[in-house]
């Protein structure tokens, strides 16, 4: 069991901005922009190395998702970035796969 499924069951709280029956978003508590949303599929999968093709349902809508809420907060048109970290060297830390949304600034160039 995660932190996140702990977000997901309301063991500890989170700034929840979005919910249905299969994702949860919310507030990166270290947020590395003005907007640092994370999106998190409610059924277990740790990291995007575990996926199957039975996950990809889950992962187009984590995507759009995502997508649909910066619209909503209107940061679509300047842009944002979208990126999900995998295993150690990719930098992931929870194994509860999720997916990052930050905006909000000018974030940069990517780097490696
Ligand atoms: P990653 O390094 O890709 O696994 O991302 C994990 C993210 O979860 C980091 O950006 C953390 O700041 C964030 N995080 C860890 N604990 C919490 C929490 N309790 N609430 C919100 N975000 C969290």
């Amino acid at each position: 069991m995660t932190i996140f499924h702990k977000i997901i069951s309301r063991e500890i709280p989170a700034d929840i901005v979005f919910e249905n029956d299969r994702i949860i978003a919310f507030k990166d508590i270290a947020p590395l922009a003005p907007v640092h949303i994370l999106f998190v599929p409610k059924t277990t999968l740790p990291t995007l190395d575990a996926a199957t093709p039975d996950d990809a349902q889950i992962m187009g809508e984590l995507m759009l998702t995502a997508a649909d809420y910066a619209r909503k907060i209107g940061i679509a048109s300047d842009g944002y970035r979208v990126v999900m970290n995998c295993n150690d060297h990719g930098g992931q830390t929870v194994y509860q796969m999720h997916l990052h949304l930050l905006g909000g600034a000018p974030l940069g160039t990517f780097g490696a």
